[in-house]
């Protein structure tokens, strides 16, 4: 038998919000595990040869409390991230246009960098791209990045006008402003539920 078989619902209460774990029971697992389903439910599930259940999910629950409460925060947190940009996305993305073309000129004077055109789209999973005509093209969701993290990416564009590819001499060029650059890739993949 490997379906699983909900046994309990326990309701956890916490200052800003509360959510549930659902308890199931399992002919297959050894161990317990917890995951988060979605931000309102996490799942445990426990060995059906477990005995004492309650007391055990409790002495559980309790010794992972910080690690539940602090992960139910932050899924929390990009739900409500990603709800508030649901009401003003036209009005984001027309004051992106302006920012973010401000933004790039800037920082090309300041590197003396010179491209053609600047175009703000709302592209699925790109945060910028540079054309071989020197045309820059940019993710309005820019805006709603840190400021480092979106000039990262402006500055990123700007180098392949002159290196193409992510080659040893393109990383040292971005190396100069921005020290360990895959740190900034790796922060930019936390802001992909943005997308
Ligand atoms: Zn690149």
């Amino acid at each position: 038998m490997s379906k699983l078989k909900i046994i309990k619902k326990i309701k956890i209460k916490h200052p800003s919000y509360s959510f549930y774990a659902s308890v199931y029971q399992s002919y297959k697992s050894k161990s317990i595990r917890l995951f988060f389903k979605n931000e309102k439910e996490l799942k445990i599930i426990i060995p059906y040869w477990i005995k004492n259940k309650d007391e055990i999910i409790e002495n559980f629950l309790h010794q992972n409390q910080d690690w539940i409460i602090s992960k139910a925060l932050k899924l929390n947190e990009h739900k409500q991230k990603r709800e508030n940009l649901n009401i003003p996305e036209a009005q984001l993305k027309y004051s992106a246009k302006t920012e973010i073309k401000k933004r790039v000129l800037e920082i090309a004077q300041k590197h003396n960098f010179e491209y053609n055109r600047v175009f703000i789209r709302n592209q699925k999973r790109r945060w910028g791209s540079c054309s071989s005509s020197g045309n820059l093209s940019f993710n309005w969701r820019l805006i709603l990045l840190p400021k480092k993290l979106c000039d990262y990416v402006i500055y990123h564009e700007l180098i392949h006008l002159r290196k193409k590819g992510h080659q040893k001499d393109f990383w040292q060029e971005l190396g100069k402003i921005f020290p360990y650059p895959q740190s900034y890739r790796k922060m930019l993949r936390d802001f992909e539920y943005l997308f």
